[in-house]
């Protein structure tokens, strides 16, 4: 769940406790939580690098250690990142804690599903080969007509989908692909091949805005989604159609419904984003 203005938030506030702290000892809860390498020289490794930057890659966030090494977290559904000054075991879930001579960092993450990785930065594991693959963002210049034009163009595949693949809009998820369409006027299911320029424009402009204001309100915490510090986001005081069937539209008062693409939800109002 947590897409790009999550990952963004989480490394906005990260970066003042993290940066310059070594890693001094791992807690580790659950060895499942270890992407890469085995836990054993995970933890052989890990001791004593020192953070010296973090990035965030699409949904990735890749913390930069010293001697060249990267620790990426992939937070996948419900993972979350809990920084702590004092030293209480009060975070649930927590499958990894870092240790630092003052606080510690927690992964928590009660599905099981997000991963660490720890690696040479020029030798990328098998398992975080994706990395190497993923499409523009919406907020990079390149992020424009003419590249998702180029995308989309040939696909007969239906824009919701096109808008998940990491390939073409890198950090976009469910919440925001859905609150861009219903922003550009954009049916979930239309193909890719059917979208005219105009609207391929509109949607741009409308993935663009979105996800900077969502970085500006820190995120959209409606499911498991918390800061470092354990606080909420606020974007979704901001949503127009995600998760609100049956409620009315802001633009035409019609009614919002929910649809099943690909087995995920997609929120849109049929009367403003017409199929055809
Ligand atoms: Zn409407």
């Amino acid at each position: 769940m947590p897409e790009l203005p999550e990952v963004e938030t989480i490394k906005n506030e990260l970066k003042p406790f993290l940066i310059n702290k070594r890693i001094i000892g791992v807690k580790l809860e659950n060895k499942k939580i270890i992407g890469y390498p085995k836990p054993k020289d995970f933890l052989k490794k890990i001791i004593n690098k020192k953070i010296l930057n973090i990035d965030r890659k699409g949904k990735y966030l890749i913390l930069k250690l010293s001697e060249n090494y990267n620790l990426t977290f992939h937070l996948r559904l419900s993972g979350r990142l809990i920084y702590d000054e004092n030293l209480e075991d009060k975070v649930k879930y927590t499958r990894i804690k870092f240790l630092f001579n003052k606080g510690t960092l927690s992964f928590s993450e009660p599905r099981l599903l997000g991963r660490v990785y720890l690696y040479p930065v020029d030798e990328l594991p098998k398992s975080l080969s994706s990395l190497n693959n993923l499409g523009k963002e919406p907020l990079m210049p390149e992020f424009n007509f003419q590249y998702l034009k180029t995308k989309i163009k040939n696909r007969h595949t239906n824009i919701k989908s096109l808008l998940l693949d990491q390939k073409i809009a890198c950090g976009v998820g469910n919440i925001y692909s859905d609150e861009a369409l219903f922003c550009a006027k954009i049916h979930p299911k239309r193909k890719g091949s059917s979208l005219k320029d105009e609207e391929i424009k509109r949607l741009v402009k409308c993935l663009k805005k979105i996800i900077k204001i969502a970085i500006n309100k820190k995120g959209t915490s409606i499911s498991d989604y918390l800061r470092p510090d354990g606080k909420v986001g606020s974007f979704q005081k901001y949503l127009k159609v995600f998760r609100k069937e049956g409620e009315r539209c802001i633009r035409c008062n019609g009614k919002i419904r929910r649809i099943k693409i690909n087995n995920r939800s997609s929120y849109f109002c049929p009367n403003c984003q017409k199929e055809v």
